[in-house]
């Protein structure tokens, strides 16, 4: 099985992802070595920057025994020209036992995944989908709130660019989440019947903050410095507005000062930026042990 969507999984395969990295997790087994996955070979193959996911899969990989090989994508043949295509035929030859892929064209994974003979996971795919990002953020919900069943999650920023929005989008709801969608006019994706950040953040018991990814953007935004922040950033005064002890995400990196004002952001209280990337790491090792076990 192949890891490229929400839409990949089955209620039962998210809930035992969730169960997984939950036990992982609070067992405290994620800092210790495991053996599941014992003398095998996961392929890390970053056609983008990453620092969080790219790490967090090598941990996840090494957690469970296996070894984790990462493709340094700007010193390798792609630089020569390669096709993804040609890439693909050549890694897989070397029989992984899994390929991890992150590419800037929405739909590479998929592209990949009908070549290689190994489960290939997505590490985020263009604006097209970012499921791992998606399966931690509910694990991390579901660790301090405990539950997910009937909040409210306000996603707030640059939607149209965001692979992290749109597989939460997938995933929130069907564990029974609502899901707010808002940011800037000229940040909405077309389709999306528009509300403001104030009106997503009030009352939100999860408050989520995306960046503005300018290297995306096909024209500046034109900001004032300080103007996206009072305009459509998470400031303390935006939080109050929130449910009473509402928490704060963001899956990094972070543009602080622009969509998170610093003392939101390093809140020990209410931020779970950190817990993200810790839960990163057992939902990566349940993703990969999933898929490994399917395939042997
Ligand atoms: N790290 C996330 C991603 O790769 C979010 C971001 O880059 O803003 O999609």
């Amino acid at each position: 099985m192949d890891l490229l969507s929400i839409d990949s999984l089955t209620d039962q395969q998210i809930a035992a992802i969730l169960d997984r990295a939950g036990e992982y997790f609070s067992s405290d087994r994620v800092g210790r070595s495991n053996d599941q996955l014992h003398g095998r070979i996961v392929f890390n193959v970053f056609y983008e920057n990453s620092t969080r996911t790219a790490m967090s899969f090598a941990t996840a990989a090494h957690r469970l025994g296996a070894s984790a090989i990462a493709l340094s994508v700007e010193r390798s043949s792609v630089a020569k020209g390669e096709s993804l295509e040609d890439t693909a035929r050549t890694l897989n030859a070397m029989r992984p036992d899994a390929l991890v892929i992150r590419h800037r064209e929405n739909g590479a994974p998929a592209t990949v995944a009908a070549i290689v003979d190994a489960p290939v996971l997505n590490a985020g795919d263009g604006t097209n989908e970012h499921p791992t990002q998606a399966l931690l953020d509910a694990a991390t919900i579901r660790h301090r709130l405990s539950r997910t069943d009937g909040l409210t999650v306000a996603i707030c920023g640059d939607i149209r660019h965001s692979r992290v929005a749109r597989s939460n989008a997938k995933l929130l709801p069907r564990l029974g989440a609502e899901v707010r969608l808002a940011g800037p006019p000229e940040l909405m994706p077309g389709n999306i019947v528009p509300l403001t950040v104030d009106e997503a953040i009030a009352g939100a018991d999860v408050v989520m903050m995306l960046r503005v990814q300018r290297e995306r953007l096909e024209a500046e935004l034109g900001d004032a410095p300080g103007e996206y922040l009072a305009r459509y950033g998470l400031t303390s005064e935006r939080l109050a507005t929130a449910a009473p002890g509402a928490v704060v995400m963001h899956p990094g990196p972070m543009n602080r000062g622009v969509e998170i004002e610093d003392r939101v952001a390093d809140d020990p209280d209410r931020s779970l930026i950190t817990l993200q990337v810790e839960m990163g790491v057992p939902v990566r090792m349940a993703c990969l042990e999933m898929v490994i076990s399917a395939a042997a």
